[in-house]
């Protein structure tokens, strides 16, 4: 009850009725009905509230389920195909040629430090790289080498300016004698040969700088008269010491 009504209420015992006693009483019972269905009110809003938080914490855990259903299924049925999906990265080495500042792979100039296969025989985007030749010769995906000596072997780019890198793949991964045809690579150190020697680089503001055309910016260039052999030498460290790094993590 607020002021006014004590007030109402303190001069109709002084005085008898005012002449809206009954208006008043009728208003009043109108409200307390109101305020009965406004208890009601509340008390539903709060079941709702409650069935709100239970229901959305259902479809999350069946979110949840799904995913982990889906996840074993897929990776179950893509090992036992002998697709070779790899839960964690592998490394390998892959080459580029230097031309007018810029990464040239095999297709064409790689823009980042990272690229992701697609098919240009299939236009369906789903389980490249392919394995069930309906692609190639040679079939699609991200090429790298097992070994960085290997490298010399295949390429044709003797005389060229090179680039040789360490990279991770994951994603698909195929696997074959030599090397990998992969469907995520990201390349993770990166050695360049340069008319001094060897540019060698492995952080990833530095990569991103050498893929995005301004690595004779870099400094940090390793005279030698081997570039080549160096850098090898210097990936195929850091392949060990990534690789010995990774076990020791999982263990
Ligand atoms: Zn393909």
């Amino acid at each position: 009850m607020d002021d006014v009504e004590q007030e109402l209420d303190l001069l109709t015992r002084r005085y008898g009725d005012l002449g809206i006693e009954a208006e008043v009483r009728s208003i009043r019972d109108a409200r307390q009905r109101h305020r009965l269905e406004m208890d009601r009110l509340n008390e539903d809003f709060d079941r709702i509230v409650e069935r709100r938080r239970a229901t959305l914490e259902a479809i999350e855990k069946l979110d949840r389920t799904l995913r982990a259903l889906i996840d074993d299924v897929v990776g179950s049925t893509r090992r036992q195909r002998n697709e070779g999906w790899s839960p964690v990265p592998v490394l390998g080495f892959r080459a580029w040629v230097v031309e007018d500042g810029r990464l040239h792979g095999a297709w064409e100039m790689w823009p980042l430090p990272r690229s992701t296969a697609t098919c240009k025989r299939s236009p369906d985007a789903d389980e490249v790289p392919h394995t069930d030749g309906r692609c190639g010769p040679p079939p699609c995906g991200l090429y790298a080498l097992k070994r960085a000596d290997d490298l010399l072997d295949v390429t044709g780019w003797h005389g060229a300016r090179v680039a040789i890198g360490l990279v991770e793949m994951s994603g698909k991964v195929v696997e074959h004698t030599k090397g990998y045809r992969a469907e995520h690579m990201e390349v993770i150190a990166l050695g360049v040969v340069d008319p001094r020697g060897v540019l060698l680089i492995d952080a990833p503001e530095h990569l991103q700088a050498a893929f995005g055309g301004g690595f004779d910016e870099l400094d940090g260039v390793l005279p030698t008269l081997q570039p080549i052999e160096t850098m090898c030498f210097w990936l195929e460290a850091r392949k060990e010491r990534m690789s010995w790094t990774s076990e020791n993590k999982s263990a």
